[in-house]
């Protein structure tokens, strides 16, 4: 529907309402006009029949025959012009006044009653004629007819002039938000300075618009540096090749750049399915079935796959979880990445011959695991950043990925209702806690203290205490 016809639908039904409400209006007053004229009218009649019954009954007394006709027709001179009186009696006595007989065609207002009189029944009639009366109703009829279209009419037309100063915001607003595209999407749209609803809704559109344009930025920001990202492997892959291929060499050379060119294919691979997995997981369109999962079993799978790696460099693994199961919801390969990711960091970040303890335990409602590593730590400044993509605290620093890791590991942790919070502290190490729904009505009656217990907030105080 185009805005106009919401204007041509407005004023119509204004028009309507308005035809309808003078409609009523007029009717009423019309016939209470007409009850009120014929009620004097009434009044008036039986008035005079009063009066001229009193007077007959006086003069009848001293008078009869003519004289008393004389009498009464003298008493009727003083009645308005073109009303009658007529009296008849069961004895024959019959007066009329006028004489002559009332036009027939003039329509007439006519009372009558019966009185006796010395035992003689009479008969008493008095007319006057309606001209009056319908002449004014006539008069307000034709006033009301003419009036109310030319009222309609001209309220009609205020109706739509305020119905388009009214309207005429939206209209702006429309083409302000037609013209509104991806690239010019830090535009925003008129906010009419007296608009109420209107003002309202255009504030709410333009709030919209700047979600949109954070959520474009952000996105765009994550292709810009993916396709960063991706080109450092390619070119590595393709020096590589190019190198190997510049003359003809031993056949352990290409095997060395094979083996190059496949290792940084691998990384490239991973890389590719982290993005893949991010991107789904922006759009919502994560496959991650839920079913009842023992986070000790997770954790010690984890552990035992890291130990090796950390061994090389003198690093141990202590997995701390208790002997009651801690069952959450969760998608089983999806919870191993999650933990894999945070274990893997807490080695990737530790000095060689340091330690790290992953810990799970009931706390409440919640059953939080939490990893923790006596590692280099996280910079302040650095620790409202270490979950955004591509962030890496220390770029120079070799060994560590593409800045990936924490940004997946919160997808993951929010697909299971979780939360990820981290303290840290430069040299002495970092915490990172995730706290999940445990499943309800199961393992409950496992306080935290059973269970290793050492994963309650203040889980940095060992921290501390070293430091
Ligand atoms: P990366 O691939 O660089 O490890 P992550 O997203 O996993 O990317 O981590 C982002 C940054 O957070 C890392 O570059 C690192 O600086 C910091 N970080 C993460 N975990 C730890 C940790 N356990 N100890 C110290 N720094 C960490």
């Amino acid at each position: 529907m185009r805005a106009r016809s919401l204007r041509f639908r407005l004023t119509a039904w204004y028009a309507a309402v308005l035809a309808a409400a003078l409609a009523l209006f007029a009717a009423l007053l019309w016939f209470g006009l007409r009850q009120r004229l014929m009620h004097d009218l009434d009044q008036d009649l039986a008035g005079r029949a009063d009066r001229f019954e009193r007077y007959f009954t006086a003069e009848s007394a001293h008078f009869s025959g003519p004289t008393l006709k004389d009498e009464l027709q003298e008493f009727c001179q003083a009645l308005p012009p073109e009303s009658y009186l007529r009296l008849r009696s069961d004895r024959g006595f019959a007066f009329d006044y006028p004489d002559r007989p009332a036009p027939a065609a003039a329509p007439f207002r006519v009372i009558s009653r019966d009185f006796t009189l010395h035992g003689e029944h009479y008969h008493l009639t008095a007319g006057e004629p309606l001209e009056m009366v319908l002449h004014t109703l006539d008069l307000a009829r034709w006033l009301l007819l003419s009036l109310i279209p030319a009222v309609i009419a001209i309220a009609s037309l205020g109706g739509a002039w305020l119905s388009r100063r009214a309207l005429a915001p939206v209209d702006q607003i429309a083409a302000a938000a037609h013209a509104i595209s991806i690239e010019n999407l830090s535009e925003r749209l008129p906010v009419p300075a007296a608009g109420g609803e209107i003002a309202r809704l255009s504030r709410v559109l333009n709030q919209m618009l700047d979600r949109l344009e954070a959520a474009v930025r952000t996105l765009s920001q994550f292709v810009a540096d993916a396709s960063h990202e991706l080109r450092t492997p390619l070119a590595v892959i393709r020096t590589t090749a190019e190198l190997a291929l510049r003359r003809a060499r031993e056949p352990e050379v290409y095997r060395g750049a094979l083996r190059e060119i496949g290792a940084e294919t691998e990384r490239l691979t991973r890389l590719v399915e982290d993005l893949l997995v991010l991107a789904r997981s922006d759009t919502g369109t994560v496959e991650m079935p839920l079913s009842p999962v023992d986070v000790r079993q997770v954790i010690q799978a984890v552990c035992g796959e890291m130990a090796g790696l950390a061994g090389l460099r003198g690093i141990r693994i202590d997995p701390i979880a208790g002997e009651d199961p801690l069952l959450i919801s969760a998608n089983a390969p999806a919870l191993h990445r999650l933990l894999m990711l945070l274990v893997d960091n807490a080695v990737k970040y530790s000095l060689d011959g340091g330690q790290v303890w992953v810990r799970a335990a009931r706390s409440g409602a919640h059953v939080v695991v939490a990893v923790e590593d006596s590692g280099v730590g996280i910079a302040a400044a650095d620790l409202p950043h270490i979950f955004k993509r591509f962030y890496r605290a220390d770029r120079a620093r070799a060994g560590g990925g593409y800045g990936l890791g924490l940004s997946l590991a919160e997808s993951i942790a929010k697909a299971h209702g979780a939360q990820i919070e981290v303290r840290s502290r430069v040299g002495e190490g970092s915490v990172f806690q995730v706290k999940f729904p445990a499943r309800p009505g199961l393992a409950i009656g496992a306080p935290a203290s059973h269970a290793g217990g050492a994963c309650e907030p203040g889980a940095l105080r060992r921290l501390e205490n070293t430091g």
